[in-house]
């Protein structure tokens, strides 16, 4: 990075991986000015944020609520060609428009949001290769697989590593007795609600396979999932040759999400310790039981599938796990409601925004009304 400070807005400032931007941020204070920071609900927190950062703008749902810097909406702040970078933070398909139209603003993008990809990745894809903008994944998976990426057209195979969630050592039978807190009771990181529930069924990892796919241009059949449950190898490539390269580190987000909004530069930043191998001493690593686990082969399903397959899947996903937090349906469920969904799906290849955004209501719509149907029996 040359000696200017790099210009950068957080979308989702208040979440999970907001949060943790804004601590490498703090440690790395001369590198960075921030131009925005957007807050949602959590007009609170993203008050105290303003008074800290001093962002030029803030966007919240209720501008009253807003003090110490000027409102601008997602759309403005995502037009101003001042930021260097974007951090979409964001959950939900929320992240999508935005996105869009920071990358058709020329801004370079740390990808943190899921939905951008497994929504519209042809349309973000070749929109960011038009413009000429880089995107940066924040998921460790991918950052891992962007760190060990030098030449892509080499690369035969990507690795993706799973830790396998709370369920890895349990049975179908306890999976569908699971309580919520049994579910979110991860046991390697500490994330939202809604992508914690996600690690335990493992369909995280199947949005992930679908974001690899877009992100590194690579087709289904070769990107593969392999359960790793000290979360230590974060994912890795097979180049042509054989040679595998992976990405070690512990487990933390703070590094990911600093590698993206620092790239090509590196800094010592939040690093608390140096890495040892004795320390770790041994790493395992099995295939995922899909038995267990069907979610992921719906994911490559989907993927393979195309156009609105994954919309529809990850639409009917994200409602059932809504129900299952509400104690509505069991976490086995979330399987089976997705699968109902995806086989009653007509797919509509090359989907436009506003078709994706269409299609994404309707999903969810009949995804709710099944649920109703099936939990009323
Ligand atoms: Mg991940």
């Amino acid at each position: 990075m040359d000696t200017h400070k790099r210009k950068l807005s957080i979308l989702g400032s208040t979440g999970s991986i907001g949060r943790q931007a804004l601590e490498v941020i703090e440690k790395l204070q001369d590198k960075f000015e921030i131009i925005a920071l957007t807050g949602g609900d959590n007009a609170k927190l993203l008050n105290k944020q303003i008074e800290k950062f001093k962002p030029k703008y803030a966007y919240c749902s209720n501008p009253n609520e807003l003090s110490g810097a000027k409102y601008a909406s997602l759309d403005e702040i995502c037009s101003d060609r001042e930021n260097d970078i974007i951090l979409v933070a964001v959950s939900g398909k929320i992240g999508l428009r935005p996105t869009l139209k920071a990358i058709e603003n020329g801004i370079d993008i740390a990808l943190a949001n899921k939905e951008t990809l497994v929504m519209a990745g042809d349309i973000v894809m070749a929109k960011a290769k038009e413009k000429g903008v880089k995107i940066i994944p924040v998921d460790s998976e991918h950052c891992a697989i962007h760190q060990c990426i030098k030449d892509i057209s080499q690369v035969d195979k990507l690795i993706i590593t799973a830790s396998g969630g709370p369920f890895l050592r349990k049975t179908t039978e306890d999976m569908k007795r699971a309580t919520v807190e049994e579910a979110l009771a991860h046991p390697r990181w500490h994330m939202g609600k809604k992508i914690t529930v996600d690690s335990a069924t493992l369909m995280n990892k199947g949005l992930e396979i679908i974001e690899a796919h877009h992100l590194f241009n690579m087709p289904y059949d070769k990107i593969e999932v392999v359960i790793h449950p000290q979360s230590i190898i974060h994912s890795a490539i097979e180049y042509r040759d054989g040679s595998v390269i992976a990405q070690l580190g512990l487990p933390s987000m703070h590094i990911p999400i600093q590698y993206a909004i620092t790239y090509p530069e590196r800094y010592e930043g939040i690093k608390s310790k140096s890495f040892s191998f004795t320390e770790i001493a041994r790493l395992d690593f099995e295939e995922p039981d899909y038995g267990k686990f069907p979610t992921v082969k719906l994911a490559y399903h989907a993927g393979k599938t195309g156009g609105s397959a994954t919309v529809c899947l990850n639409a009917a996903n994200e409602e059932a796990v809504f129900a299952f937090l509400n104690n509505e349906i069991c976490l086995f469920d979330i399987y089976s409601v997705t699968e109902r969904m995806m086989a009653s799906h007509n797919v509509v290849q090359n989907p436009t925004i506003d078709e994706i955004f269409e299609i994404d209501k309707e999903v969810r719509t009949l995804t709710k009304e099944n649920i109703k149907r099936v939990c009323s029996k």
